[in-house]
């Protein structure tokens, strides 16, 4: 029998288009908010911020239900400024344009997974990289995007308010995100950066519905429900 091939990329929907925007790939950064640092206490607060990768089918767009992951009792949110790129960055010219636009975006975590990985000296792919990891909200254009460098972040859990930052509080800026991530990969259109959390990540449970707002972007609500039978 013929596999069933999956047919389409992963299109995260650009505000007022009829275009989806291709995921090519998923960045994230780690340890880019020194109040997230000292709740996680982890590391030295003046070591650098870091990079991971989440899959591209781990994107989820605004509105989705989704089970509650196997494999944890810990399971979190991460509310984070994504940057989607527009085209391709060469080291020496203005990070900011290559970025096509943002969004609101949840890097959602099994933190006791990611805990033993860490205690263990062993890669964090079973605490961040799993299915349906990477909520993503709408898209918008750069253009229509205005002082966001000193915009606010707020993420609430059943209309409770659980996370706020300034973007102003990041340890790297979106323009040095770029180009420290431009020094180890080629950033090509099609990639998506998840910028870093804020403190206040804590667990959420089957029927819990969370929000991120960002000024200025199409907001990203999500609820969580009970685990699919396998
Ligand atoms: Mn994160």
């Amino acid at each position: 029998m013929k596999p069933k091939w999956p047919t389409t990329p992963t299109l995260v929907p650009i505000a007022d288009s009829d275009e989806g925007f291709p995921v090519r790939r998923i960045y994230c950064v780690g340890r880019n908010y020194v109040d997230h640092i000292r709740e996680m206490r982890e590391g030295d607060e003046r070591d650098d911020p870091f990079f991971f990768q989440k899959p591209t089918d781990a994107i989820e767009l605004n509105g989705s239900a989704i089970p509650y992951p196997a494999g944890t009792q810990d399971f979190q949110y991460e509310g984070e400024l994504v940057v989607a790129i527009g085209s391709t960055f060469r080291g020496g010219q203005d990070p900011l344009g290559v970025v096509f636009g943002y969004a609101a975006g949840i890097d959602l975590t099994r933190r006791d997974l990611q805990k033993d990985s860490v205690s263990q000296a062993r890669p964090w792919e079973p605490g961040k990289s799993f299915d349906r990891s990477a909520p993503c909200g709408t898209i918008l254009p750069r253009e229509r995007v205005v002082g966001i460098e000193s915009g606010t972040l707020s993420l609430t859990v059943n209309d409770e308010q659980r996370q706020r930052t300034t973007f102003d509080l990041m340890i790297w800026s979106v323009p040095e995100i770029i180009t420290r991530l431009g020094e180890l990969y080629t950033l090509q259109p099609g990639d998506l950066i998840y910028t870093g959390t804020p403190a206040g990540v804590s667990a959420i449970h089957p029927g819990d519905r969370l929000t991120v707002q960002i000024t200025g972007l199409p907001e990203l609500s999500i609820s969580i429900v009970d685990q699919e039978e396998s």
